[in-house]
């Protein structure tokens, strides 16, 4: 908590005041009634969503978890225990690595998410272009927003579980830079953080092994 996550939680709290907050040793959990008005390029959101926050206290060392309940049917991105998929693992990190900030996360994440889920119940699409869905579309974010071939995203993932990542050697994507100056601003944070490069070698995992396959709440079923 030391750059003030507690901060943070009590104005969330102060802020949304049916939320509550439970806390045990190693987390917080903050659920209830999440109030949201949202604008993205003036189309609005808003309303109420039953949700709940799992944040570790070694955040932002670590990534939450986010629920909602009560979401439509054939919705993409939820889990069967409402465990929401927000966005890649590399991308989170990404951020809270650049943006160490509860709020931040919230605003980045969350709200995109609630928004998603507004639109889906109003046109039964996303809003934010067609990305694939699954495992796939987590692949996808990493060649189209990094730039990579799946073969460079394999070499990336080795070189972070083999702790192979050298600053001076030439760059995986074959920019001729060298890797701290190119892909390594990616991969850095990841390596540096046992907790993020665990979870993003579970997604890598089921990235690379159930590729092309959709995982969503009807296809666990
Ligand atoms: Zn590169």
């Amino acid at each position: 908590m030391s750059y003030g996550l507690s901060y943070e939680v009590k104005q969330i709290l102060d802020s949304q005041p049916r939320l509550i907050m439970v806390e045990n040793d190693i987390e917080w959990i903050i659920q209830g009634v999440y109030k949201y008005s949202l604008d993205y390029d003036g189309h609005i959101a808003q309303g109420e969503r039953n949700i709940k926050l799992i944040v570790q206290k070694n955040f932002p060392n670590s990534i939450p978890k986010f629920y909602v309940s009560d979401y439509p049917e054939h919705i993409e991105h939820i889990y069967q225990d409402g465990n929401v998929c927000l966005a890649t693992i590399g991308e989170m990190i990404y951020f809270l690595n650049e943006n160490p900030s509860l709020i931040a996360f919230i605003k980045k994440f969350v709200n995109a998410f609630i928004y998603t889920l507004d639109w889906f119940e109003k046109y039964n699409t996303y809003p934010f272009g067609d990305r694939k869905h699954g495992y796939k579309g987590l692949l996808d974010y990493y060649l189209n927003d990094l730039k990579l071939t799946k073969d460079q995203y394999k070499k990336m993932v080795i070189m972070i579980y083999e702790d192979k990542y050298r600053g001076h050697i030439p760059c995986l994507c074959g920019s001729g830079k060298k890797l701290r100056d190119c892909h390594g601003k990616y991969m850095l944070p990841i390596i540096k953080n046992a907790s993020y490069k665990n979870e993003f070698i579970t997604e890598a995992y089921m990235i690379l092994t159930k590729d092309g396959k959709n995982v969503s709440r009807k296809s666990s079923e």
